[in-house]
């Protein structure tokens, strides 16, 4: 995940393919002064002690004191331990999966965080026999790195890796995927969550028009016509900034370009989820970004619990005392605004919010 700056925790999430947490305090934390929160953490870290904390929300997850470099230790190296922000964890955890699930799909899987802690979490309770992870990356360089972190997490032999393929283009129907369970819903966003960093000033923008359901997103003509609106010159500062999925910033000249991107992103991401509820044995789906925008989030949501497909096959929302132990207790929601003062949907909803004291990065 990508670089937080000075005032945030490392996390690190201990891969239960490879080790466990004891065995991380023993090794690659031993020196580090364990204290009970992730405030004492970020606290202590400032005036340049060794510190750690383990999560009370995600197992197997630690924050650690900033300015040690983990990618140098064994831990990292042999895919023990996973450098992964705490809230990109929350989806994976989320989804719960079970040996009973059957196969479950990652749908946009790489670097592969996700899709390597899914793997984690099924080692754990015990795969069933022949049950496997799905892993889908359209972009076939990206694939490679999936490739890579699957193989050093220890996953690959429970991973079916498929390198260059859009979940858009599958066949839910298709015998292949018949036993798909549940799915995990990671798309491209636009990663407004990790940019304005410490050292970037933050921009709050009126949130876009809403979309509208009437017609399925024609992702081509979107894709041209936010393009159309992309300057290639740098605006004056503070501008809106983009990430794209390999952290590369995009700066858009104006709010109206911001509102075009988020809105064509936003008719994407919606077809992803729209797509995974076609599948006929799912039943259970989680919807992440790394997005701050309520049209990429809420907004989302909303438009595909109101689809066709969501009423004819009977998908809701699972209600925040619900959710597994840790995210029900997790104090950040949805915005019920942005849920259409459906405060169900919004407490359903898990968001993280970059500079709240929490040390997360900004996630829905
Ligand atoms: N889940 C990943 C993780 O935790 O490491 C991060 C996923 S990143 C936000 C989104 C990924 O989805 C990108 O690698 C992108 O190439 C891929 N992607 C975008 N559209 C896709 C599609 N239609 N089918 C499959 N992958 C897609």
């Amino acid at each position: 995940d990508a670089e937080l700056g000075p005032a945030h925790p490392r996390w690190i999430r201990v891969n239960t393919l490879k080790s466990t947490v004891d065995e991380q305090l023993d090794t690659t934390f031993k020196g580090f002064e364990m204290v009970p929160t992730v405030q004492e953490v970020m606290a202590l870290a400032s005036i340049g002690k060794k510190v750690i904390c383990l999560d009370g929300y995600v197992p197997h997850l630690i924050a650690a004191s900033p300015g040690v470099d983990f990618t140098k230790t064994e831990a990292y190296k042999t895919g023990a331990i996973i450098l992964q922000d705490k809230a990109s964890c929350f989806p994976a955890y989320l989804l719960d999966p079970r040996p009973e699930d059957g196969d479950i799909i990652d749908a946009c899987s790489a670097p592969g965080n996700k899709t390597t802690h899914l793997a984690g979490i099924l080692h754990e309770r015990g795969f069933a026999p022949g049950q496997r992870i799905l892993a889908f990356e359209k972009d076939k360089q990206r694939a490679k790195t999936l490739e890579k972190m699957v193989k050093t997490a220890g996953s690959d032999k429970v991973t079916v890796i498929h390198p260059g393929a859009d979940f858009l283009q599958t066949d839910p129907s298709a015998p292949g995927f018949q036993h798909v369970g549940a799915l995990l819903l990671d798309p491209s966003c636009s990663g407004s969550g990790i940019v304005g960093r410490d050292d970037t000033p933050e921009f709050h923008l009126p949130s876009p028009a809403p979309l509208t359901l009437s017609k399925q997103p024609n992702r081509k003509n979107a894709k041209d016509k936010t393009r159309n609106n992309l300057k290639r010159k740098r605006a004056p500062s503070p501008a809106p900034v983009l990430l794209d999925d390999a952290g590369n910033e995009t700066v858009l000249a104006s709010p109206q370009a911001l509102h075009a991107r988020l809105a064509a992103l936003a008719s994407f991401q919606l077809s992803i989820l729209l797509h995974a509820f076609a599948f006929p044995a799912a039943r259970k789906v989680t919807y992440s970004t790394c997005s701050v925008h309520a049209v990429e989030n809420e907004g989302v949501v909303m438009l595909a619990l109101k689809s066709d497909v969501s009423r004819e096959r009977g998908w809701r929302v699972l209600r925040r005392e619900e959710q597994v132990r840790g995210m029900r207790e997790w104090p950040v929601r949805g915005e019920v605004e942005a849920c259409e003062g459906n405060g169900e949907v919004a407490g359903a909803c898990v968001r993280a919010s970059r500079g709240d004291g929490r040390g997360v990065m900004g996630f829905f």
